[in-house]
């Protein structure tokens, strides 16, 4: 512990080894009180309690750490110990991963989860710097600004174009949850960018930022203040140790909804700005809608698409379509297609939502209806598999074939899933005999996209097959893409 006879702390060098102590201390109150003014949070853990902060860490140790055992801080000196990480973003960094261990718990180490919990220690220290006002460190949307750890003066981090620091990224992708959590972590600060502060350039405190969108459309801002009140909401309410993108989207509406009510202009900005780093739609005429996807079905197969949308209007949303395949029928209420198509055909068919209001969006996608040959049945139907839960189960109706099935059924899977060591797969004859197809193992490719044969000779032919497919481990999530049956 530094005591000091005179009460005169430290002298703003490195020569003077109290300087560290008090940079550190200054980052520890301003961080507190952040939380404390703009949140009525009472601490780190939200218990009344400071943390310690530990200084001249190690040897020219270049980081700065939070710790969760003992609630405190630690900061090295950096190179050649003269340039300590004390700035005041760095440490409101660190100590928010404490608030996001004591609230979301956001997981570190696997998938998206590490990025957002990266990125809500940038978004909070970005927020911090702007609270203090400090002219010795003007607020900014950078990250590690000050501290130099580049060694060309550059800063670590990039909120309004992650990508300028040559690894992180502008917008999500199937890519994102492979990359280390602090530049995963870029999808979030740039979403949080464009909530507060909007898309295109911009010259904030004297600094020049240009924000690019995905989809090349704007996002208007809704200032930092809100931006950072719907961050904490989210993360304190909504979000858990699992949560993704996806999630983080619906978690920060839904933080939206509460604050500014869910037929806000504000509301559907939030939803814009995460459509705008490519995490969900944009609304359009109040209506988010999914991207429809090429759908293949065969003649006489039950064939299934959920049209993915939602509204921030009151009243919910009717579905119509035009130009379906003859033999599908979609449900006004929930927007589920469902039905076995009766002819073979290249359809386009058009989907038209409504919301209570009149308010409208249609969207046009190709629909292929192939022959039955009388050997090939398929469910194109997308069956969710539940994370380390139930059996997912998608069901496929044999017709036409008396007698047993041949010894080299064919058995076609096609199934979205990260890391498919999770994954138990198994044929259920018509019969309710059980073949396994693949066991669970530690294979930590996605994807599953195989044909297996199967001697079937036991099996009537005719009847309900399914095939069963149960996710074992926890994290990794997906889908039965579809799933096909050649006798
Ligand atoms: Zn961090």
């Amino acid at each position: 512990l530094f005591t000091d006879a005179d009460d005169l702390w430290g002298d703003g060098t490195v020569a003077d080894r109290q300087t560290a102590a008090v940079d550190a201390a200054y980052g520890a109150r301003k961080t507190f009180d952040f939380y404390h003014d703009q949140f009525g949070r009472n601490g780190i853990a939200n218990d009344g309690n400071g943390g310690y902060s530990r200084v001249h860490y190690g040897n020219e140790y270049v980081n700065a750490f939070w710790d969760d055992d003992c609630f405190c801080m630690t900061y090295g000196d950096g190179v050649d110990n003269v340039n300590p990480l004390t700035a005041l973003d760095v440490a409101a960094h660190e100590m928010t991963h404490g608030v996001t261990s004591t609230t979301a718990d956001l997981y570190y180490y696997d998938g998206e989860s590490g990025g957002l919990n990266e990125g809500t220690s940038d978004i909070m220290a970005a927020a911090v710097e702007f609270f203090a006002n400090n002219p010795q460190d003007v607020p900014d949307y950078e990250v590690g600004e000050l501290i130099d750890i580049n060694g060309d003066g550059t800063p670590l981090r990039y909120m309004d174009q992650p990508s300028k620091d040559g690894i992180s990224q502008d917008y999500w992708s199937s890519r994102t949850e492979g990359l280390d959590p602090h530049f995963s972590s870029g999808v979030a600060n740039h979403y949080f960018y464009l909530l507060a502060e909007g898309s295109g350039s911009k010259t904030i405190n004297g600094a020049s930022y240009n924000s690019p969108t995905y989809d090349s459309l704007p996002v208007p801002g809704l200032g930092l203040h809100n931006a950072f009140n719907v961050w904490y909401r989210a993360l304190t309410l909504y979000m858990t140790s699992t949560t993704d993108y996806a999630g983080a989207r619906v978690a920060t509406l839904q933080a939206a909804a509460d604050l500014f009510g869910r037929s806000s202009e504000a509301y559907e900005t939030v939803g814009n700005a995460w459509a705008a780093v490519n995490v969900g739609g944009r609304f359009v005429n109040h209506i988010t809608l999914s991207p429809l996807t090429a759908q293949e079905s065969a003649v006489g197969q039950p064939a299934t698409l959920r049209i993915e949308a939602a509204t921030s209007q009151s009243g919910g949303l009717t579905y119509a379509a035009s130009g379906l395949p003859g033999g599908l029928t979609i449900d006004a209420t929930t927007g589920l297609v469902s039905g076995s198509p009766t002819e073979p055909g290249a359809f386009t068919p058009t989907v038209t939502l409504r919301t209570s209001g009149g308010s409208s969006t249609t969207a046009t996608f190709p629909w292929t209806v192939i022959p039955s040959g009388g050997d090939f049945f398929v469910n194109p139907g997308n069956v969710n598999i539940p994370d380390a839960g139930d059996p997912a189960e998608s069901p496929l109706v044999v017709t036409g074939h008396d007698g047993n099935a041949p010894g080299d059924l064919q058995v076609t899977v096609d199934i979205v899933h990260t890391w498919r060591g999770d994954l138990v797969i198994d044929l259920v004859g018509s019969d309710g005999t059980v073949r396994r197809l693949k066991n669970s193992n530690s294979d930590s490719g996605d994807d599953v996209h195989a044909t297996y044969t199967v001697d079937a000779s036991a099996i009537p032919s005719n009847g309900t097959w399914k095939l069963r497919v149960q996710d074992v481990y926890s994290f990794d999530t997906g889908y039965i893409d579809s799933w096909k049956l050649t006798f």
